[in-house]
């Protein structure tokens, strides 16, 4: 089995079927606030226009629930891509049907068309054959540049590739690939994960694949917690998964018995809550009874600091702390900071809130690879078969 790249395949003249994330953040006027989603898809959509494909595009934005809903219409999306290509970019009234049809069959070479928002249609999410055929009747080849709806199975992502033998990954997918399965390969070591975040429950396939294959795991956030609470630890009014303390303990277990260092946090930034104005430094195994644990302390960050300075090999996942919030933010700065020093490391960061932690640091360019997707590149680190990937080879 093989999978193409979108230089692999004849797209000249072409009419092509590309597959984009523009699930973008909207204002409340409806604009868009965070245009980074629009920019990643700028080389695979500049390249097609090159070739002088038809590029038509598609892709869901937020959850309109099966049916047409002006709140979620890409028409912003639409005028922002045109400005970013300096081109017509054409809006299609809906996902599929007659005017669509239309709009695409009109396109010239090296000209752009969008389909409205597939989540106007429920047969998007269902993965439903004759949505997937009337997607597929628009083009002659399909290339899919959404990594982060890999880990999905609809129509545009999986239903559509049984009607277009012509496909392949577009240029940001192909990177994601790339990078992400660098970290499953011969990595330089040491390797080391650095994992936080809210939920033990959301990440414990990674931790149980990466666990395999790192050096040294580094586990902060709200999700080490649980694990210091299944150490015996005193966490007072912090957040832990009561109900994942026994899983926690067989992956500390697992861990020993492989002779792999699960390093805790060992000091703590605790408040009585996130507004409270009281914030105080306390050992992380005995938070007192009024206080939560919301952030890595001071020396919990240099320690990982320095693991993370002699590493060759970095994975990172969950924010420290709450980030969010300025008092609780210092533990996942200092982590980018160390992630963004660490020369001639290959750096990899993936997951919503982390890689808008490092955004929001300024360090972004200093790290390999910031993934684009939150639930699909944990997904693909825990080996799982991406439904938008298999259906992609051939
Ligand atoms: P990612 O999107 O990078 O995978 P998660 O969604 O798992 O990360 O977790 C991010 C969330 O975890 C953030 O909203 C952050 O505020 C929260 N969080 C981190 N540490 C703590 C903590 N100690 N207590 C409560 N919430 C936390
Ligand atoms: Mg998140």
């Amino acid at each position: 089995m093989a999978t193409k790249t979108i230089s692999e395949l004849d797209i000249a003249g072409r009419r092509l079927f590309v597959r984009v994330d523009f699930n973008v953040p909207l204002t409340p006027d409806g604009k868009v606030s965070d245009d980074t989603r629009i920019r990643e898809s700028l080389p695979t959509i500049r390249f097609a226009i090159e070739k002088g494909a038809r590029v038509i595009l598609a892709s869901h934005l937020g959850r309109p629930k099966g049916k047409p809903d002006k709140k979620f219409s890409l028409e912003p999306v639409a005028a922002r891509l045109a400005e970013l290509l300096d081109a017509e970019v054409t809006l299609t009234d809906e996902p599929v049907g007659d005017g669509a049809r239309k709009v695409v069959s009109d396109l010239r070479a090296g000209a752009v068309a969008l389909l409205e928002n597939l989540r106007f249609s429920p047969l998007e999410e269902a993965n439903d054959e004759g949505f997937s055929r009337a997607l597929a009747s628009y083009a002659d080849i399909y290339v899919n540049d959404a990594f982060g709806s890999a880990h999905r199975a609809h129509a545009s992502t999986v239903g559509i590739t049984r009607f277009l033998a012509n496909k392949g990954m577009g240029l940001l997918m192909e990177r994601e690939v790339k990078f992400l399965g660098k970290l499953l390969g011969e990595v330089e070591r040491p390797f080391v994960a650095i994992i936080g975040g809210a939920k033990v429950s959301d990440k414990i396939g990674v931790l149980d694949n990466l666990l395999g294959r790192v050096d040294q795991m580094l586990v902060g956030g709200a999700m080490a917690n649980t694990f210091l609470k299944a150490k015996g630890g005193q966490l007072g009014r912090s957040l832990v998964e009561e109900d994942k303390l026994a899983l926690a303990r067989s992956f500390l277990r697992k861990a020993e018995e492989r002779g792999i260092d699960v390093l805790l946090p060992r000091d703590a930034v605790a408040a009585a809550g996130i507004k409270a104005d009281s914030v105080r430094v306390v050992q992380s195994m005995a938070i007192p009874e009024e206080l939560a644990a919301l952030d890595i302390g001071p020396e919990t960050a240099r320690g990982f600091a320095d693991t993370i300075a002699r590493a060759k090999t970095i994975f990172w996942n969950g924010p420290m702390g709450v980030f969010e919030s300025a008092p609780f933010a210092a533990g996942t700065l200092a982590i980018a900071k160390a992630v963004a020093a660490a020369a001639g490391a290959l750096s990899v960061v993936g997951g919503g809130d982390s890689v808008a932690a490092v955004q929001k640091s300024g360090l972004a360019d200093k790290i390999t690879h910031i993934s684009t997707g939150g639930g699909a590149s944990l997904e693909f680190l825990e080996e799982k078969k991406l439904p938008g990937l298999a259906a992609l080879e051939t």
